[in-house]
């Protein structure tokens, strides 16, 4: 009878409003429990670098007759407490990304200038590798974002260039429009990931070999930063690499305006 379809419905909805319940319920333990391992893996990043920052200034003060030893320490306390603002500074960088409200500016952004900007950054680091990093940024390319936050993602991967190369390496750099797009990709010779690794660089805190990691100063949250950055630029990050032979980062973003043949009306004055 038309009751008992109607009933035989309801209770199907009804099934199917449950199980959609239990969906959202496993989506929210699931982002509990990435929250969960966030918090865990901040504090043992965070742990050893406060050790040592405490260690070495129980140091200091136990060598204040020695000059020598006490310049020693204090050099090296610089270089932890770098690490430390580093670290945070990354993890603050990282959530803001994650909250969405990541674009604190959104205008019109010269990609040419910004990765010119960002490579520059990364010069006397290379130079004291003997790296050399060419870069072909001409592009005229123009994006809607954030200037600082994008400087930052290809900051992050043309550090990482440098990082993993070995002494004399190349380091190329380039901007190119392809399509409604513009590219910009980074090219090292360097260690390279192995293909298992590939798809993990991008998770926050991994990194493929720890020790040789926290040696270059690294946090595991560059790549993370740089993917959350593009995403919320409607963008997105793709990596090629061969062990032994070296790595392709490449990020692609969509330009503001497709490009228009130069036709000398000029647009709209003003
Ligand atoms: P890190 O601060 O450790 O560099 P990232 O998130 O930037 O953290 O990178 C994650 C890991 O990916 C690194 O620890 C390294 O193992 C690997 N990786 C990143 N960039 C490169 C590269 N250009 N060549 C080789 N390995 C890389």
């Amino acid at each position: 009878t038309a009751t008992m379809q109607l009933a035989v419905q309801v209770a199907r909805l009804g099934t199917r409003f449950v199980l959609l319940l239990a969906e959202d319920r496993t989506e929210a333990n699931r982002l509990d429990e990435v929250r969960r391992d966030f918090i865990a893996n901040i504090s043992h990043e965070l742990k050893t670098p406060i050790a040592s920052v405490s260690l070495l200034a129980e140091a200091i003060d136990q060598a204040a007759d020695e000059p020598d030893r006490v310049r020693r320490f204090a050099d090296r306390l610089t270089v932890e407490s770098a690490r430390l603002a580093h670290i945070t500074s990354e993890v603050i960088e990282l959530s803001r990304l994650q909250a969405r409200d990541a674009l604190r500016r959104d205008e019109l952004v010269d990609v040419d200038r910004v990765v010119a900007t960002a490579v520059d950054q990364n010069r006397v680091v290379a130079a004291a590798k003997g790296i050399e990093v060419a870069l072909r940024a001409k592009s005229r390319a123009q994006v809607y974002g954030d200037p600082a936050l994008l400087g930052v993602a290809v900051h992050n991967l043309v550090s990482n260039a440098v990082a993993y190369s070995a002494e004399g390496g190349r380091v190329g750099v380039g901007v190119v429009v392809r399509g409604d797009s513009v590219e910009i990709a980074v090219t090292d010779q360097g260690i390279g990931i192995a293909e298992e690794d590939l798809e993990r660089v991008f998770e926050r805190f991994y990194r493929v070999d720890q020790a040789r990691s926290r040696n270059t100063g690294g946090s595991g949250l560059g790549l993370s930063i740089v993917k959350h950055t593009v995403q919320n630029h409607g963008g997105e990050v793709r990596v090629w690499s061969q062990p032994g032979k070296g790595s392709t980062f490449m990020i692609r973003l969509p330009l503001a305006e497709p490009p228009v043949a130069d036709d000398g009306t000029g647009g709209a004055g003003g």
